[in-house]
């Protein structure tokens, strides 16, 4: 046999036997393999909970996207790197961040207005990553580093004492803007 046909064959034999080796219900059953590709989609999402793909968190959204009702470009906390893996793990082409969500790349955080909150808690039931420090009827205050700006707690809060803040910039993650194009490149 020439070189050029083991090149070739080698790979589909190693792709079969690995086929061979799954367990048969895993071979079998889609139920299982989109189980499993659920598993991997959700691992690769930034698991903020924040809703903004349109879903109630990472795993419904990883869910749509194993399902084909949902594009890949929908997290704007994941950005270009979250779009990047997903059309890896897919074998899609790369994507642009979904141009509705652009807007919310830049950074936000909450703040929440000491003077006027009540302690009521009910913001911090309502943050999917505990950013928010306070206890019942003691002021509540919100820890930045963790903050996503998911905006969740915004809504439960009865005296409006809680505002979307944007992020400044430090100069240490500051980076120039990426030039779009002038012109294409025809091939
Ligand atoms: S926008 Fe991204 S981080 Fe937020 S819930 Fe959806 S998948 Fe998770
Ligand atoms: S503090 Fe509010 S905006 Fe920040 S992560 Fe928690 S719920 Fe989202
Ligand atoms: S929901 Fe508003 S009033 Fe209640 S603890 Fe949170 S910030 Fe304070």
């Amino acid at each position: 046999m020439e070189q050029g046909a083991f090149i070739i064959v080698i790979p589909m034999i190693a792709c079969l036997l690995a086929w061979l080796m799954m367990p048969f219900d895993f071979r079998t059953n889609t139920t299982l393999r989109k189980r499993a590709l659920v598993e991997r989609l959700n691992a690769l999402l930034p698991q903020t909970q924040c809703g903004k793909c349109s879903y109630d968190g990472c795993q419904p959204y990883a869910e749509a996207i194993a399902s084909g009702k949902a594009d890949i470009n929908n997290c704007p906390p994941g950005g270009d790197e979250t779009i990047r893996n997903i059309s890896t793990l897919l074998g899609r082409d790369m994507k642009k961040l979904e141009s509705e969500h652009e807007q919310q790349l830049q950074q936000h955080v909450v703040l929440i207005d000491e003077q006027i909150c009540i302690g009521c808690v009910k913001c911090i039931n309502a943050c999917p990553v505990d950013a928010i420090i306070g206890a019942a009827k003691q002021m509540h205050t919100v820890i930045s580093k963790a903050c996503t700006g998911c905006e969740l707690c915004i809504a439960p809060c009865p005296v409006d004492c809680i505002s979307l803040v944007p992020v400044n910039v430090e100069i240490k993650k500051w980076v120039w803007t990426k030039p779009q194009p002038e012109f294409e490149v025809s091939t």
